[in-house]
């Protein structure tokens, strides 16, 4: 339940907030914000903030800026304080915002828009999306000038006990401050490679799964900062070790029941489940550019780290695209493997639901299930198992998207036009640079 505008008003004076930031996402997932002082709480809250949309990423054009923030009340919460400075200043509070155009139609770019209009299309058929997410991320050293490095600060690995190290106490504080801002989390353990943690938060309705993840990267940067380290979201920062995913726990009810469970289905697994798991495996190369969008991502998707190369499923191995964990009844789920943690939350979610849902509306059903390490499998193998390949790069990603019509269309033609231009020029900003591998590797040789 939603509290009203009144009783946020009350809790801003009660937690003597000094600032509200009105929060949304630009088309990229950057969190922008608009922070009004006290005297402008109320007009905040009844929606009349206006601001200009020309300068945010993959919004609109000059001659069509003006938008506005439209609070989403049940998103309201009181920032912890990070730092004793910051308790001289007062409390800063935050609402998540849908973007409206000057008419109070929701704009389509939005990409909160993107993923609401997928849970709606999904709600016609009674169901609702519900994700649990594990972000993953390093703890770096900054060196000269505060400057970020790669220098990891502990070399402890998966689940270790370590001696209390400052990531053990960083991971801490860290999930300590995201309880006291109502967050459930189900658990945080450092992760495979050296200064790698993971942060679980528990299951819970798309919508809030993807406000949480942008709050969650801001909180998890600046607890990090606190302690004079950098946090970063980098899919593959170091070469050789282990990269960082954001996996996404997916099931879908109907009420209070899951639809994937079912006692007599393979596997206890209901049709519903099989034909999600069908839609995720037949769009994952469309859905890459969205779940998997720098050019660092594919440098995660490659053998022997855990991530996702191929297009597969599987109940057991962790090197499939789609893993389904052990437990059954309502706690029945798809883990998605793919994403990684620089994606826009929003989109990423609003393609997984359409992938899945195309899935349910086509009845696809996935290939068999792979038990095997496919990292291990020959391509002869894998022509034989039906396994196909995920994009090899951001360029093949993005013609991937451009050709998928449920991508693109979930996008809608507003967003997916904006990402594709910011995207394409990312990429061939990186494709004219000389990188120091070439120079390492030919300029003596050739
Ligand atoms: N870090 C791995 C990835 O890139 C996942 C490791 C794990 O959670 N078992 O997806
Ligand atoms: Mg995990
Ligand atoms: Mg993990
Ligand atoms: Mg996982």
């Amino acid at each position: 339940v939603s509290p009203t505008q009144a009783e946020i008003l009350q809790r801003l004076h009660d937690g003597h907030v000094n600032f509200l930031r009105l929060q949304f996402s630009d088309v990229l997932g950057t969190v922008k914000n608009i922070e009004v002082p006290r005297s402008q709480f109320e007009k905040a809250l009844s929606g009349s903030v206006m601001f200009d949309g020309s300068s945010i990423q993959g919004f609109t054009r000059i001659e069509e800026s003006d938008m506005l923030l439209s609070p989403d009340l049940s998103t309201f919460l009181i920032y912890p304080q990070f730092s004793r400075e910051e308790g001289e200043r007062g409390k800063v509070a935050r609402i998540i915002c849908d973007v409206l155009l000057p008419s109070g139609e929701p704009f389509t770019g939005d990409p909160r828009h993107v993923l609401k209009r997928q849970i709606a299309k999904a709600a016609e058929s009674g169901l609702k999306l519900f994700a649990g997410t594990e972000p993953e991320f390093f703890l770096f050293e900054r060196g000269e000038g505060g400057r970020g490095t790669t220098l990891t600060n502990d070399q402890a690995g998966y689940f270790d006990l370590a001696p209390i190290d400052k990531g053990e106490r960083i991971r801490r504080e860290i999930t300590n401050k995201l309880v006291e801002m109502g967050f459930e989390i189900e658990g945080a353990h450092h992760e495979a490679a050296p200064g790698q943690h993971e942060i679980d938060f528990r299951y819970q309705d798309a919508l809030a799964a993807a406000d949480a993840i942008s709050t969650f990267k801001f909180v998890v940067k600046r607890v990090a900062l606190e302690y004079g380290l950098l946090a970063s979201f980098l899919p593959k920062p170091v070469a050789g070790v282990n990269g960082s995913g954001l996996h996404v726990h997916l099931s879908l009810f109907r009420g209070g029941d899951n639809t994937f469970y079912d006692k007599a289905g393979e596997f206890e697994l209901s049709d519903t489940a099989l034909h999600f798991i069908g839609g995720l495996l037949e769009h994952a190369p469309g859905m890459c550019a969205v779940t998997n969008p720098t050019v660092n991502s594919f440098k995660r998707l490659v053998p022997g780290f855990e991530a996702p190369v191929n297009v597969a499923w599987s109940t057991s191995n962790r090197s499939a695209l789609v893993r389904v964990p052990a437990k059954r009844g309502n706690s029945t789920r798809a883990e998605f493997r793919l994403p990684d943690p620089s994606c826009n939350p929003y989109l990423a979610l609003a393609v997984m639901l359409a992938a899945g849902l195309d899935g349910i509306a086509q009845k696809t059903v996935p290939p068999p299930a792979i038990q095997r390490n496919i990292y291990q499998m020959t391509v002869r193998e894998k022509r034989h198992h039906r396994v196909r390949e995920l994009p090899r790069d951001l360029y093949d990603a993005l013609d991937d998207l451009e050709r998928d019509e449920v991508i693109a269309g979930a996008l809608g033609a507003h967003a997916l036009e904006h990402y594709l231009r910011a995207k394409r020029a990312e990429w061939r900003s990186y494709a004219s640079v000389v990188h120091p591998w070439e120079i390492g590797q030919y300029l003596e040789l050739v």
